[in-house]
């Protein structure tokens, strides 16, 4: 995600503006230029760095920033309010209840990815107990219905659509009347897309919309689409009531600005983001751990409190003594993993961590996660004691790859995917480096020094 790469530059001019001597209204300017030239090189909307930048001058204040010896916090709270600000349009979404029937209408452009989010909403849900339902009021791509009906039948999910009928509107209110009959209480309506923004789109939307009375209108947007984003997004806005918005392929090379700028032009908050083409590779979307993560900032009090919460005392210091050497080998991957599956109080801490929780273990996918978490200790089975020990990951050739696939019976593409996790995870923990052992009431502290 270059997301990632915005996060970086925003770093690095927090960083530079705290490497200055004298901090004035130069060196201010200098770093907010900084971090809105990244903003606008991730495609967020002109207008609304501008307006970040005002507020953030208006927040700061620059005699604080001289005198305070921590500069780069202070910045880096004040962006990531503002962040945080953008992405969130200040009132929540509807929700569907279990038990009442909702009809939740998703429109989009076409390619956008909008039949497989919806088949994606529906699995979520079913999951957590809802009773869903697709009904496919496309009509106007050949095909949307097949995709729709393939896609529901691998996923269980009962849904409605027409070979012959070519009006939307009636497909739709037959569709959501006889679920309603059926007892389903999440009636979810895919509506035609098409290439580009057309009179003829907008008012289809609208007809449907107008028959079904939809609880819920969710937009569907492609990450990639850049600065084209606000203007996209208001169009539809301006159409039917969009309430909500699904952010898809998270996990290509969008730079996912146009996730800000969605918010922006339709005052909805984004719900969920799709990371893959796969039915559960869809994500809540929840704005501040999203900003976090982006700030590299993560959660490091909130970890630390945990430690002195749930570690017995007396596992205290060794647990720290190993964070602060920050050196993470394979073995403390396998023996956190160990902690994690037993869901003993240290799996509890390290689900803290942003890298255990958001990446390894997304809320939702507790099954999958564990089975990947086993899968990956079955590979470390395999490996010798000097590769569990070693910090060194280019010890890690081909050859011993292949052995380590071999001895475990999993593809090579599978331990190279368990490297991958464990550099991720080595790259987090190398940021506890140095870390002093604190004591209670030393937390704020400790996070202000562990939040550069
Ligand atoms: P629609 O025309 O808007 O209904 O789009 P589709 O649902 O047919 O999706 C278009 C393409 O995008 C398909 O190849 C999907 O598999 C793919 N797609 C959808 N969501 C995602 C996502 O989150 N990540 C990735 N990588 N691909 C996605």
């Amino acid at each position: 995600m270059v997301l990632a790469q915005l996060g970086g530059s925003i770093s690095r001019a927090l960083a530079q503006m705290s490497n200055a001597t004298v901090i004035d209204e130069k060196v201010l300017n200098d770093c907010l230029n900084e971090i809105s030239r990244a903003l606008l090189q991730a495609d967020v909307q002109f207008k609304m760095v501008r307006d970040m930048q005002a507020n953030i001058k208006r927040i700061v204040n620059l005699e604080a920033l001289a005198a305070g010896t921590n500069k780069r916090r202070i910045m880096q709270q004040a962006v990531f309010t503002e962040l945080c600000n953008m992405l969130d349009p200040g009132k929540p979404s509807f929700t569907p209840k279990k038990g009442k029937p909702s009809v939740v209408m998703f429109v989009g452009l076409q390619g956008s990815g909008k039949t497989t989010t919806c088949t994606k909403y529906a699995y979520y849900h079913q999951r957590k107990g809802f009773k869903p339902a697709l009904v496919c009021a496309d009509t106007f791509r050949a095909g949307a219905f097949d995709q729709l009906k393939q896609n529901a039948t691998k996923a269980k999910i009962p849904f409605y659509g027409s070979y012959m009928e070519s009006d939307p509107v009636k497909i739709a209110v037959e569709g959501v009347e006889r679920f309603k009959k059926e007892n389903c209480d999440l009636i979810i309506v895919d509506t035609s897309g098409r290439h580009k923004q057309e009179a003829a789109l907008f008012e289809e939307m609208r007809q449907v919309s107008e028959a079904t009375k939809p609880d819920l209108v969710i937009f569907v947007m492609d990450s990639s689409i850049g600065q084209a984003a606000f203007d996209q997004a208001q169009a539809f806005k301006q159409s039917v009531s969009v309430g909500a918005v699904i952010i898809t392929k998270m996990d290509g090379h969008a730079k996912g600005g146009g996730a800000l700028s969605a918010v922006a032009a339709t005052k909805s908050p984004v719900i969920f983001i799709g990371t893959g083409e796969h039915i559960d590779e869809f994500e809540v979307f929840d704005v501040k751990p999203f900003v976090s993560r982006l700030l590299g900032m993560g959660d490091w009090s909130g970890f630390m409190d945990k430690i002195h919460e749930v570690v017995p005392t007396d596992q205290q210091p060794e647990l720290l003594q190993k964070l602060s050497e920050g050196s993470f080998t394979l073995r403390l991957m396998y023996e956190q993993f160990q902690n994690i599956l037993k869901m003993g109080p240290i799996g509890q801490v390290f689900s803290m961590l942003p890298g255990f929780s958001a990446e390894l273990m997304p809320k939702g996918h507790e099954k999958e996660s564990q089975a990947k978490i086993k899968r990956y200790m079955t590979m470390m089975d395999s490996m010798t004691d000097a590769e569990l020990d070693s910090t060194n990951p280019k010890l890690m050739t081909e050859s011993r790859i292949t052995r380590i696939a071999r001895g475990s019976g999993r593809p090579v593409r599978d331990v190279m995917d368990m490297l991958e996790e464990y550099k991720r995870l080595a790259k987090i923990w190398g940021k506890m480096k140095g870390l002093k052992i604190p004591k209670k009431g030393e937390m704020s502290a400790l996070s202000r020094n562990m939040n550069v």
